[in-house]
């Protein structure tokens, strides 16, 4: 395995001065802002927008923010951002992290032209933030990315691209300054003939369809995304459209496409995903340590029966696992490692099942409080549900890990 072999040299789990500042800082922020609102963006199940407004005055929502701990040289910023963010909240947390998505799906494909004019767009500045969406899956194309069937037509006397579909299940779909939307070009050549395109703000024939009431995260805002003849220049094609055509002319020429454009972005964005679960996970394995100590039933704080201590010692085991594994992958990514051995996806599946888990054993240890929303333990496990089904389920995770270990076209 990559993970124990010299590859892995230089890997340390000591985070810089840097890191731990700003883990302090979060940690600050999500104490003291996120979690006391939780319960109620839970209720409302709106965009808590004055506690972005908020993070954007410190500098928290920010391009700069996100650009910073995505740069960290140690490859640790970003998950251990998120992880301590997530731990405030997950609903808020998504909503501070949604433009995120947008924003790597144009910086991990786009050009420098790009990336300067779209991503300060998605995040705005204090009194005027904004908000990027990726959207990628549609109604019948959710696991299987290929079945993608928004089209992108290209118009050559006016250098526009005309996209016509519908996108589901886009975190800030329709409320987003802007959208970043896959689309097939070429539908004789399936996935592989898809590209990714920026739809600017305001641009007409793009409209907010059903907006979803969610089980979890319901701070978050999740919605469908209607395209109807929607218009963008040229410039609007991710990666510039020579590199498309060079793309498309190799795989005419049974020549090799690369990566589909969509799943690009989820191989990066994974170990960032599986920091949010981590972050949840652990809110839960702190809280439900806390609860025992102080419990007392049959004259003993619950905690010093064995049942209890070792329902503890695994939920602290199984988050700990999980944050290594996060950090393995997002240190490899971040040094231009591939995930031969789906590193990324490890860490995505072993850090979305622990946090499923890990909230469960905290309602159980909190008992009857535990199933209620006086305590925070059932939001939390509620909210831990979705980290086994965004950003590839649990078992498209398997899939590839299946595949890399076997060697087989595991389907
Ligand atoms: C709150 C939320 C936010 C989201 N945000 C975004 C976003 O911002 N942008 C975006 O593009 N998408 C987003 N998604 C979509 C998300 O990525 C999809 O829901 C996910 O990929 C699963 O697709 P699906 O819901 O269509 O399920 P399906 O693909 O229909 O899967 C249903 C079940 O079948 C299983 N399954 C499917 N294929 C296989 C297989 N080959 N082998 C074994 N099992 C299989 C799945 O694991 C799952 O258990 C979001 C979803 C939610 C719920």
């Amino acid at each position: 395995m990559s993970g124990s072999d010299e590859t892995m040299a230089g890997f340390s789990l000591a985070l810089s001065d840097d890191v731990r500042q700003t883990r302090d800082w979060l940690h600050e922020f999500a104490r003291d802002v996120m979690r006391p609102a939780a319960a109620e963006w839970d209720e409302r199940e709106e965009t808590p927008w004055p506690i972005i407004e908020e993070a954007a005055k410190i500098g928290l929502y920010s391009l700069d923010f996100f650009a910073t701990q995505w740069m960290d040289p140690s490859g640790l910023g970003m998950v251990v951002s998120f992880e301590e963010l997530f731990w405030g909240d997950a609903g808020i947390g998504l909503s501070l992290a949604g433009s995120g998505l947008a924003a790597v799906a144009v910086a991990s494909n786009g050009t420098d032209e790009q990336i300067g004019e779209w991503l300060p767009q998605m995040f705005g500045s204090p009194g005027d933030v904004k908000l990027g969406a990726f959207c990628s899956s549609e109604p019948d194309a959710g696991s299987d990315v290929g079945a993608i069937r928004t089209r992108a037509v290209y118009h050559e006397a006016t250098d526009e691209w005309v996209l016509t579909g519908t996108k589901t299940w886009a975190t800030n779909g329709g409320i987003a300054d802007v959208h970043v939307v896959v689309a097939s070009v070429d539908p004789a050549f399936g996935s592989r003939g898809q590209a990714t395109f920026i739809v600017p703000p305001g641009t007409p024939g793009l409209s907010q369809g059903q907006k979803f009431r969610k089980h979890g995260i319901r701070a978050s805002h999740t919605a469908e995304v209607i395209l109807d003849d929607v218009r963008v220049p040229g410039r609007c094609l991710v990666g510039g459209k020579d590199r498309l055509d060079a793309r498309l002319a190799r795989i005419a020429g049974g020549g090799s496409a690369g990566e589909q454009a969509a799943m690009k972005t989820f191989e990066r964005s994974r170990p960032s995903v599986a920091a949010m679960a981590v972050g949840v996970a652990r809110a839960a394995a702190e809280y439900a340590t806390q609860y025992a100590t102080q419990r007392v039933q049959f004259g003993r704080p619950i905690g010093q029966n064995q049942g209890v201590a070792f329902m503890l010692a695994d939920m602290h085991a199984a988050v700990d696992a999980a944050r290594l594994l996060t950090w393995r992958a997002a240190w490899m990514a971040r040094h231009g490692l591939p995930f031969e051995h789906a590193e990324g996806s490890i860490s995505k599946l072993v850090a979305g099942e622990t946090a499923v888990r890990v909230t469960e054993q905290a309602i159980q240890i909190l008992g009857g409080n535990g199933y209620t929303r006086e305590f925070p333990v059932e939001r939390w496990h509620r909210d831990a549900k979705i980290f086994t089904i965004f950003e590839g389920t649990s078992e498209i995770q398997r899939m590839i890990i299946g595949r890399a270990v076997t060697g087989l076209d595991v389907r």
